[in-house]
Formats: C-alpha cells, structure tokens, sequence
C-alpha cells in the first residue's frame, strides 16, 4: 500500500452497485472497466453541461453500450455551461495549458464536480447504489481544487450527512500516473479498446486525437511511458490499488 492508499481508493466488493460518473475519456472509462469486473449492477451517469466537444455524449453512450452497463443516464445540466465560463464551455475561449493569474489553468470548469459528484449521489440514492466512482486524480492532473482527495472526502461526509446513507466516493485513479492508468486498462484486457474508443482531446477527436492540445499530451505521454517498461509500470501499479 502507498502511504497515500486510503479506504476510498479501493474497490469495495462488498458493494453491489455502483454509479460510475462517465465522461467517455481514458479515464473514467477505465474506471467504468474496473467497476464492470467488481460490481454485479453499474450504472453510467454522464453529464451534458455544452461541453466544448459536443460529441463527448455520444461517445459517452456508444462505450456505455458497447461495455454493457446496467444502465445509462445523461443528465441534462446545461445550468453550468450559464454559469461557470471556461475554455471548456466556450468556443471563443481557446484552450491553454498556461496558468492564469488564480494559478488554474483556463480548463477549469467551477463547481463542476462539486455538482457532478453531488448528482451521481442523488442518483445512487434512488437506485440503491452504496457506491460512487469518479475518476478523477490528483496526481498529474492540472491542479484543479475539485479533484482533490481533500475536497473527495469532505463532500463525501457532507454527502452522507445530507442523504443519511453511507454512501462512498470512490476515487480509483487518484493517486496514479497516467502511465499507470493504462495499465490498469491493461491489466482488464482493455488497452487497446481504451485507445480507440474514448475521448479526451479538448478537439473533440477520438482516440489518439489531435495530438496538440494539453490533454492529448498528457495521455499519449502516459501511453509511451507505458509502453516503454509495461512489467515495471504494471508492478507500480499494484503497489497503489488492491485489484
Ligand atoms: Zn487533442
């Protein structure tokens, strides 16, 4: 175990459902992999906030049918595109990777997981589902506050005290590379899948994308550094999460 491990990284099999918060890029896919081979009912829920590339929805529901949830939810939350400006929720405002002066980069959506993490809870409450997986991670993501284990773990009390359930968040990637994140695609058989089916690209392009934007750095990186020493990544790997 990590010094970092804690009871929210782990997959808890004694839970028999679980909501996996969907995007339809590498990383929640992975996570949505993960819980299909842990949970005997995983639902999807995705979110449509008029996200910069529009299609993330049909990607998101194409990957959930082919992988074959329990069910698929697109929630309608065009409320935050109203609210919250960002390189992600306007066409005018292109994407950088430079910080601006709060010391985030202009990808960062406020509040967003705030309500995405505060919405897949109500809808693990109406389906029974003691479980809520996101996979966001602090580790070599770009710094937002919201994918913080801090933040994960002060909304998942507020959470319990507000629904008076014992729901979890669980957070499977948050301490794990990029690198290390393909291999744990890898390791249920999904590389190759998770390459050519979800969507990361701030451009909207499947796959290996456009190859410029800041995402697609961080994940063709990752799927180098990966493919390079896989034994060694794959033996990281199980140092971090219990499988
Ligand atoms: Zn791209």
């Amino acid at each position: 175990m990590s010094v970092h491990s804690t009871s929210s990284d782990a997959v808890d099999t004694s839970a028999r459902k679980a909501v996996v918060v969907f995007s339809g890029g590498q990383d929640s896919t992975t996570c949505l992999i993960q819980a299909l081979a842990h949970y005997d009912e995983v639902h999807a829920i995705t979110f449509n906030y008029g996200q910069r590339h529009s299609q993330e929805i049909a990607v998101a529901q194409a990957i959930a049918g082919e992988l074959g949830v329990t069910a698929h939810k697109v929630l309608d939350l065009s409320l935050l595109n109203e609210l919250a400006i960002s390189s992600l929720t306007r066409d005018a405002i292109p994407v950088s990777s430079a910080l601006q002066d709060n010391g985030l980069p202009n990808t960062f959506v406020p509040g967003r997981n705030i309500l995405f993490l505060t919405l897949a809870a109500v809808y693990a409450y109406q389906v029974g589902a003691e479980v809520v997986i996101t996979g966001v991670c602090e580790t070599d993501f770009s710094g937002y506050p919201d994918c913080r284990d801090e933040f994960v773990k002060a909304l998942n009390q507020a959470l319990c005290l507000g629904l008076e359930k014992p729901l979890r968040l669980v957070t499977p990637l948050m301490w794990l590379n990029k690198a290390q994140t393909w291999a744990l695609a890898d390791r249920y058989g999904r590389l190759d899948y998770v390459r050519a089916r979800t969507l990361t690209c701030y451009n909207g392009l499947v796959g290996e994308g456009c190859g410029e934007c800041p995402a697609c750095e961080l994940r063709a990186r990752g799927l180098q550094m990966y493919l390079a020493d896989r034994e060694q990544i794959q033996a990281q790997l199980a140092t971090k999460v219990a499988l």
